[in-house]
């Protein structure tokens, strides 16, 4: 398969928030002439029919996977080696699977072990999302104007990269390329620390005691809010995404811990002149991420 109107048969294994949004931004730009979605329950399964957003439901990802052309595969990080080793067997020569999830060196490591050399395995992550799961937090916009990181690697098939990076495109995103490395790094400091973050702030407050928890609760104003919500994110994918990028997370916690203590160090000191500079350098990275946004 080497070029875009040869996209037949594409298959969605998952169908949570980010497949069942892509499963909708698919309906409508029409990418592939058919779109199949499978999930491991009946509930979501059959939540799925009942929502129309894709043109078959199948019931079992080994058939699911049977003669589709483009599979792309939305689950938690941790469920990758028994999935592919499943629907492995099943994958059409010449077909190309790509995936969705947060973490790529160890999605590459589980994949590869259990894939058959005659597909095409181009990893992926759409920089889009929000603190909700399931086929009903789908939303057809959710890609618009983001951002889709593939970290090809080796001799990844350049025309299979160029099909997902077209499938990424028409659904309103713009794709870079890196190393799988690089962009475990990059999201360890941009993603996944602050989702360390936010965990253990809300988790602080509820280890308070009561009287003092209800204050929290009572007066929590835009700071502690907007923690709370990233703290809402899916229990089981962060669990993984923790543990399958520990390294890269471990390395930039360490940069964090340092830059924590140097700032403690500033208010016990009461060094204005450090807190002001800091605060106004912190104020600038607002200002640049919000006009390129
Ligand atoms: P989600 O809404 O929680 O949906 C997860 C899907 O995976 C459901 O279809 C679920 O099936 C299935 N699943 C769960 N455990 C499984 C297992 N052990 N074996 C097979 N299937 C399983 O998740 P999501 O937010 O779409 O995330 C999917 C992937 O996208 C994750 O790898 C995540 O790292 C990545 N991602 C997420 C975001 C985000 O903001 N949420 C952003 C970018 C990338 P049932 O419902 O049938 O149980």
């Amino acid at each position: 398969m080497n070029d875009l109107s040869k996209v037949n048969k594409l298959t969605l294994i998952g169908m949570g928030l980010i497949n069942s949004s892509l499963a909708r931004a698919l309906q409508v730009n029409n990418f592939a002439r058919e779109v199949i979605g499978t999930s491991r329950s009946s509930s979501t399964r059959n939540r799925v029919r009942e929502l129309k957003i894709v043109d078959e439901v199948v019931d079992d990802y080994k058939l699911a996977v049977n003669d589709a052309d483009l599979i792309i595969v939305g689950i938690p990080v941790s469920s990758y080696f028994n999935v592919f080793k499943e629907i492995g067997p099943h994958l059409k020569k010449g077909s190309i699977v790509t995936d969705v999830g947060s973490v790529k060196k160890s999605t590459i490591k589980d994949v590869m072990s259990v894939i058959p050399n005659n597909v095409s395995f181009i990893p992926g992550h759409p920089i889009a999302g929000t603190e909700n799961s399931g086929p009903d937090s789908g939303f057809a916009e959710l890609f618009k104007d983001g951002l889709c990181i593939l970290t090809p690697f080796l001799d990844s098939h350049k025309p299979s990269v160029d099909i997902v990076s077209e499938m990424w495109r028409g659904v309103g995103m713009k794709v870079d390329i890196m190393t799988a490395d690089h962009h475990d790094i990059v999201l360890a400091i941009t993603s996944h620390i602050p989702h360390m973050i936010a965990y253990s702030i809300v988790g602080t407050v509820s280890s308070l005691e009561e009287r003092l928890k209800k204050e929290v609760t009572k007066y929590a104003a835009s700071g502690f809010k907007d923690f709370t919500r990233i703290a809402a994110s899916d229990p089981i994918m962060w669990r993984d995404i923790m543990l399958k990028n520990k390294t890269a997370i471990l390395e930039m916690l360490n940069l964090f811990k340092s830059d924590l203590s140097i700032l403690e160090k500033a208010i016990k000191d009461e060094n204005e002149d450090f807190m002001e500079k800091l605060f106004t350098k912190t104020r600038i990275i607002r200002k640049e991420i919000i006009k390129k946004s």
